[in-house]
C-alpha cells in the first residue's frame, strides 16, 4: 500500500496526511493547516507537473518525481521534484500554493546545491524582509513569488 501510494504520488503523498494532522508548514508555522493543500498535494503534483517516475539504483518504489513546468512563466523547464519538504517550505511556509513556482523553486535548489528546507525557509524570511504580502495567498505565479525564488536563490548560492 504505502509502496503504491510513494510510487504514485512520491514523497509528497504525505501533505495531506501531514496538514490534516495540524503539522503542515503554513505561513512560517502560524498555523499547522494550509487551507489550499489540495493546490500544491501529491495529486496536484501528479497533475500539473509529473512526467515520469524516477527510481534510485535498483529501488522498486521510485518515488522520485521526474517533472516538467508545463504553463506559464517557466514553461519548458525541466528537472526532478518536488519532494514534500520543497512543497512544504516553498509553498505552505512561503503561503504559495502555485505548483509551477514551486517545482521552479526546486529546480533552482538542484541547479545551485541549495537544500531546500533551508532555502524555502530563508525565502520566507525574506519575504518579511522584502515587507511582501505575507498574510496574502499566492496562487497564480504572478510573478512576483518567482522573482523572490530566483533573486534568493541567486544571492544564497553566489
Ligand atoms: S531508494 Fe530512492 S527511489 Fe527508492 S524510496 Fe528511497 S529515495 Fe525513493
Amino acid at each position: 500500500m504505502l509502496k503504491m501510494a510513494m510510487q504514485s504520488y512520491g514523497t509528497n503523498v504525505v501533505l495531506d496526511l501531514v496538514n490534516v494532522r495540524g503539522g503542515f508548514p503554513t505561513r512560517n508555522w502560524q498555523s499547522g493547516v494550509f487551507e489550499f493543500a489540495e493546490e500544491i498535494s501529491g495529486q496536484a503534483l501528479t497533475d500539473k507537473v509529473l512526467t515520469r517516475e524516477v527510481a534510485c539504483f535498483a529501488c522498486p518504489i521510485a518515488c522520485g518525481r521526474g517533472t516538467e513546468i508545463k504553463k506559464g512563466k517557466y514553461a519548458g523547464h525541466k528537472g526532478e521534484g518536488p519532494e514534500y519538504e520543497t512543497v512544504g517550505t516553498f509553498g505552505g511556509m512561503c503561503y504559495v500554493s502555485d505548483m509551477e513556482a514551486i517545482t521552479m523553486a526546486g529546480y533552482l535548489c538542484n541547479e545551485y546545491g541549495l537544500d531546500t528546507i533551508s532555502a524555502g525557509s530563508t525565502e520566507r524570511l525574506g519575504q518579511r524582509d522584502r515587507q511582501a504580502d505575507c498574510g496574502k495567498i499566492n496562487r497564480t505565479g504572478s510573478g512576483r513569488y518567482y522573482s523572490g525564488y530566483m533573486g534568493l536563490s541567486e544571492e544564497v548560492a553566489f
